[in-house]
Order: structure tokens, then C-alpha cells, then sequence
């Protein structure tokens, strides 16, 4: 995400960096190039001119100018400043003292407001809740039957009463919750293509007759300033509490993350990053700065790692890391817990430093759906010790898998290869490889 803005902002600050003691005259300099970095991202002109002169006069104080590592210090400045920009609280729902929570999500057709009413209710399932989706989206084809599969893969009950009105249909439900021990009721609505007056009218009716909790907006983050326009107009006929953000996983751009926030007053609390169920983050604002400036995004990675890992079987690894007896059943096994903190690319983003090389490396994710095949081809012992998978064994596995024998054996030797680094990073004499040794 953001590639583009961040790649320009880096661009920007590695020439800043390369300058040493600064100039008034190299912040302006570096400070137009913010500009049309912002700019270029889509983000609302009044903002880029704010942020722009709010940085800039702290940019050429004197403590900048005059301070050993000038750059760094202009880089701190528009990190805190962007951070300021998208701020406010991160995400959390509010729950409700007495049940159920009701939360209301409404947006534009194909913002992705079915996906993350799901998305929610399993994020909200993990955390203990009992939830309820509920489909008032009586409009558009096959929405409800959208839901319904939804439901069912994360194991959420769906609540329906086909094409009835949508304001019966969420007075209905909560008085189902209530009777079934559901804690949160979240109400997919109906959207349109457009804003317009019955879709307001819809949506004020269904918010009297519930009183919702939280009214949070859906808005595709690929659509720019359309969406700081469309979250403008929801918020000032609803009053919204909170904005989700999807689709930020193909957003180069970003402008709509950096001018929500400034431009409605609404804090973003959610952000959605594929298609996938899990694929929902709390938005950060100061995790999202570092982000777009290169510095990754560790607390992230660690919260993901903690939720996906489980820690007695981290521990077993490293026992047998230490004793060399990892094998690619180990191997498959940790492919199977680092699937479940969503898709590579995402997670070498947090990295710090990484982001930017892999640009250019597509990371295919049937790749490691091929390894998995290869390796579950193989019989107990391969995995064990694969030096005894000979010609007619790679030929037999390669069948099973429907793969090559160049790709079975490529693994095997890519493994190999792992297993002896993994031998020199346990071994302290090996340390010279860090460049720590005799010289
Ligand atoms: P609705 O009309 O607002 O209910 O939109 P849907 O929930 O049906 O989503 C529209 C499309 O966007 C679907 O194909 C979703 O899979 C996709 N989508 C939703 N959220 C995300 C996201 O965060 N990332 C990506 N890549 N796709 C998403």
C-alpha cells in the first residue's frame, strides 16, 4: 500500500540526508517536493497546503537547521505532523454496558460493506463477542445471499427476512439477538451507486428505529477524494462515528487515509486489506506514518505474529532449530502459521527497509501453495531426511504433486541450504559471517 507516495517521500529525504548541514533555502526545496508527493497521492489540496506550512515552520526553526543530523530531524517533523493529520483513536467498538452493541455500516455500492460487516463479526468473535450479522441490503442482487455465505464461513449466525423493509427487518433483529444471546448486532445496509435522497431517508429511519452504538462508514480507499467526499456527506446527514477504509491493500496513493481525518473530522478506525476475512487491521495513525515513510511497521507484525503463532509450538521450534532437527514437515508447518497472518507481501511490507526493494519481486502466492503440494507428496521419511529422495523418488513426487522434478528438486536444495544457515546462526563460532569475527 502507498507505494508511490512513499517512494517519493524516501526519494525526497535520501537527498536531504546526502546535503548534511541544511539550508533554509533545501527545506523549501524538499518541502515543494512533499507538496507534489501529496498532491500526486490525492490528497485534498487545503490539506497539503496546511501540512505543508505547519512543517515547513517547524522545518526551519533553528534547533533543525542547526542540529547535527538535520534531515532526520525534518523527517521526525512530517512523521509527527502525519501523524496528527490522520489522528484520533485507533480502532476499537465501543461496546455497549447493556447488550447488544449495535453497529450500523452503511456506504456506496461495492465499498466492500458486506466483507467487512463479516470481517467485523469474526474480528469481534475472536475477541470473545457473540455477534449477529443482520442483512438489510434488500437492493442489491444476491447481497443477502452474500452474507449468508459469509456467516457461515466464519461461523456467524446471519439474520434474515428476505425483501422486507429494512427498517422491520433491524428493529427485528435486535429483538432476536436479545432472545438468542447475541451481543453485537452489525446491520449491513443497502447502498447505492450514488448519494442520494431515498438512500438517506433509508438510512435516517433505520438509525431512529435502532439507535445504533456506532454508525461507521465503508469507503474504498481507491477512490480518493471521492471518498473524503462521500465520508463529508454521510457524516454531516448521520453523524458518523468512525470510518472503515478498505482496499487499502491496492492503494499506491493514500490520499484518502491522509485526508479523511483533516477534511471531516471523522477518525478512520478500520482498515481492509484484501479479500480475505482476517484481512482487517485497527487503524494507527502512527503506525500508518512510519509506513508511508519507510520506517515499517513493527508492532504490527509482532501483534499479527502473537495472534497467529501459537506459542507452544514457537517454543518446540526453537528446541528443534537448536538441535538441528528441523525437517520439512517443520518447514510446512511454519508455512501453514505464517498463512494465517495474511499474505506475504502484506507482511514483508512491516519490515522496516523492506518495503521499498520489493517493489520489482512478486511474490506469487501459489508458490508456496506449490511447495506445500511437493512437500505433502512425500512420505514420512523424505520429509525427515529428504539426501534419500533420489531420481525416481523426485519423479514420484512431482506426479503426486503435480509439479516438475527441477521443482522437487529445488526445494529440496533450497531446504538444504536453510538447514546449514540455520547450523551457522546457532553455532556462536560462526559469528564472523556477521562481519563481528577476526578480520
Ligand atoms: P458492498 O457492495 O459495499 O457490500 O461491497 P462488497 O462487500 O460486496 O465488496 C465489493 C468487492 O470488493 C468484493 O469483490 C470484495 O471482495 C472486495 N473487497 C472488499 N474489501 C476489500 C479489501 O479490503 N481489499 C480488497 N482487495 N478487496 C476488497
Amino acid at each position: 500500500m502507498f507505494q508511490g507516495l512513499s517512494e517519493k517521500l524516501q526519494e525526497t529525504f535520501k537527498r536531504l540526508k546526502g546535503k548534511g548541514k541544511l539550508k533554509e533555502e533545501d527545506v523549501n526545496e524538499a518541502m515543494r517536493e512533499v507538496r507534489v508527493a501529496l498532491l500526486e497521492a490525492d490528497v485534498n489540496f487545503k490539506v497539503v497546503k496546511d501540512f505543508v506550512a505547519k512543517v515547513k515552520e517547524r522545518c526551519i526553526g533553528q534547533e533543525v537547521l542547526e542540529s547535527l543530523s538535520p534531515a532526520q530531524q525534518v523527517i521526525k517533523i512530517v512523521h509527527e505532523e502525519m501523524i496528527e493529520l490522520m489522528g484520533g483513536a485507533s480502532g476499537k467498538i465501543l461496546i455497549a454496558s447493556k447488550p447488544p452493541t449495535v453497529i450500523l455500516l452503511l456506504g456506496l455500492q461495492g465499498a466492500g460493506k458486506t466483507t467487512h460487516a463479516a470481517k467485523l463479526a469474526n474480528m469481534l468473535k475472536k475477541q470473545g463477542k457473540h455477534p449477529l450479522l443482520v442483512a438489510c441490503d434488500i437492493y442489491r442482487p444476491a447481497a443477502i445471499k452474500q452474507l449468508q455465505v459469509l456467516g457461515e464461513q466464519i461461523k456467524v449466525p446471519v439474520f434474515s427476512m428476505g425483501h422486507e423493509d429494512p427498517t422491520k427487518i433491524a428493529q427485528a433483529s435486535i429483538v432476536h439477538a436479545n432472545q438468542n444471546g447475541q451481543d453485537v448486532v452489525i446491520i449491513d445496509t443497502a447502498g447505492r451507486l450514488h448519494i442520494n435522497e431515498e438512500l438517506m431517508t433509508e438510512l435516517r429511519e433505520i438509525k431512529s428505529a435502532v439507535k445504533p452504538h456506532e454508525i461507521l462508514l465503508v469507503v474504498d480507499a481507491m477512490t480518493g477524494q471521492d471518498a473524503v467526499n462521500v465520508a463529508q456527506s454521510f457524516h454531516s446527514e448521520l453523524g458518523l462515528d468512525g470510518v472503515i477504509l478498505t482496499k487499502l491493500d491496492g492503494d499506491t496513493r493514500g490520499g484518502g487515509a491522509l485526508s479523511i481525518k483533516a477534511v471531516t473530522g471523522c477518525t478512520i478506525k478500520f482498515v481492509g486489506i484484501g479479500e480475505k476475512m482476517d484481512a482487517i487491521e485497527a487503524f494507527h495513525p502512527d503506525r500508518m506514518a512510519s509506513r508511508i515513510l519507510g520506517m515499517g511497521d513493527v508492532l504490527t507484525l509482532i501483534e499479527k505474529a502473537q495472534e497467529s503463532f501459537d506459542q507452544k509450538k514457537a517454543k518446540e521450534m526453537e528446541e528443534k532449530l537448536r538441535k538441528h532437527e528441523f525437517t520439512l514437515d517443520d518447514f510446512l508447518d511454519q508455512m501453514q502459521q505464517m498463512k494465517k497472518m495474511g499474505p506475504l507481501s502484506s507482511i514483508l511490507e512491516m519490515i522496516p527497509g523492506v518495503g521499498k526493494q520489493l517493489k520489482d519481486v512478486q511474490i506469487d502466492e501459489k508458490d508456496t501453495a506449490r511447495v506445500e503440494a511437493i512437500i505433502r507428496s512425500m512420505t514420512k521419511e523424505e520429509r525427515r531426511k529428504p539426501v534419500i529422495i533420489k531420481d525416481s523418488r523426485k519423479k514420484r513426487i512431482a506426479k503426486g504433486s503435480g509439479t516438475s522434478v527441477q521443482d522437487v528438486g529445488r526445494l529440496i536444495k533450497q531446504f538444504e541450504q536453510m538447514q546449514k544457515m540455520m547450523k551457522q546462526f546457532s553455532n556462536p563460532g560462526a559469528m564472523g559471517m556477521f562481519g563481528g569475527g577476526k578480520k
